[in-house]
Parts: C-alpha cells; sequence; structure tokens
C-alpha cells in the first residue's frame, strides 16, 4: 500500500499544471489514482490542440479509461488544481469517480462550488465527494503569475507598436 497523502498526488497535479505553463497554455493539470497509483494524467491543451474539451480532467479520464478498459472509474481519486468547470464535472460524473480534489476555486466557470454544485446534485444518479482547497495556493499562484506574464507580454507589444508608430512620424 502507498502512503502518499491528498498533498502527494496534488503535487503530481501540480507537476501536470507546470508542464502546461512551459508550453504556454493556461497552468491546469490532473491525475487519477487507482490502488494508490497513477493511471492517468493530463494538462491542459486547449491551444495545442485547437480542442475546447482538452481539459487537463478529460485527458486524464481518458487515459484511466483506457488503462482500466472500462468507462467506469470506480475506486479511483481524481486530483485537479482547479475546481473544475460544466463539462468536467459532467465527464467525472459520467465515469463515476468517486472522489475528487482540487485546489484553487474557480468563481469565473467553477461547477462544483462556485457557480454550481453539480456534484452535490442528488437528481443526479450519481454524487463525488469532493475535497476543495488542497494546495490551493501554489495551484492558484501559477495561474496567477500564468496571466500576469500575458499582461506584460501585451503591455510590452503595445508600448512596441507605439515607438514604432512614433518613430515613422518622426
Ligand atoms: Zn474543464
Amino acid at each position: 500500500m502507498s502512503n502518499q497523502t491528498a498533498e502527494d498526488w496534488m503535487q503530481e497535479a501540480l507537476h501536470e499544471a507546470r508542464m502546461a505553463y512551459v508550453i504556454g497554455e493556461v497552468p491546469i493539470g490532473a491525475v487519477i489514482v487507482h490502488d494508490g497509483e497513477i493511471i492517468g494524467r493530463g494538462h491542459n491543451l486547449r491551444e495545442h490542440g485547437q480542442d475546447a474539451t482538452m481539459h487537463a480532467e478529460i485527458i486524464a479520464i481518458q487515459e484511466a479509461c483506457e488503462y482500466l478498459r472500462s468507462w467506469r472509474l470506480e475506486d479511483c481519486q481524481l486530483y485537479v488544481t482547479l475546481e473544475p468547470c460544466l463539462m468536467c464535472s459532467g465527464a467525472i460524473i459520467n465515469a463515476r469517480i468517486p472522489e475528487m480534489f482540487y485546489g484553487a476555486r474557480d468563481p469565473k466557470a467553477g461547477a462544483v462550488r462556485s457557480l454550481y454544485q453539480v456534484m452535490d446534485d442528488t437528481r443526479l444518479n450519481h454524487q463525488v465527494t469532493v475535497h476543495e482547497r488542497v494546495l490551493a495556493r501554489p495551484a492558484g499562484e501559477l495561474l496567477e503569475n500564468f496571466f500576469r506574464n500575458i499582461r506584460k507580454r501585451k503591455k510590452a507589444e503595445k508600448k512596441a507598436r507605439r515607438a514604432a508608430a512614433e518613430k515613422k512620424l518622426n
């Protein structure tokens, strides 16, 4: 048996998020654990795939289903650095994942606590046990960093354009 804690697994999800970061994708990562072993992992690849469904959780779920040769991910735990969106929450429910851990809340798109609470909705035939704010700080900081850099770059580009335009005028 493994002695890994929820935080240890979330570190693995954070590692995935950093892999997204370095290739310019919004840094979100996920892993799926089964019997103390990672059987699925993924990071956001929306831009590289030009595919709106390529969220970290979806990629990790696909890998885990392939590994278990089953669409049912019973006895699995999913760890993701950011609160899942509606699409991913739907996929987690459909895969019958019993337990989910996430890092930071997503006030703009979160479907687990922020905007909706779909994983607790008893009208659906499956509910998910949710643990939130696991390593929320590093997960949130990674995202903040990413967006701060984008803003900085955009500002620098604007400045360069303005300078070039002024040069032309003189
Ligand atoms: Zn999603």
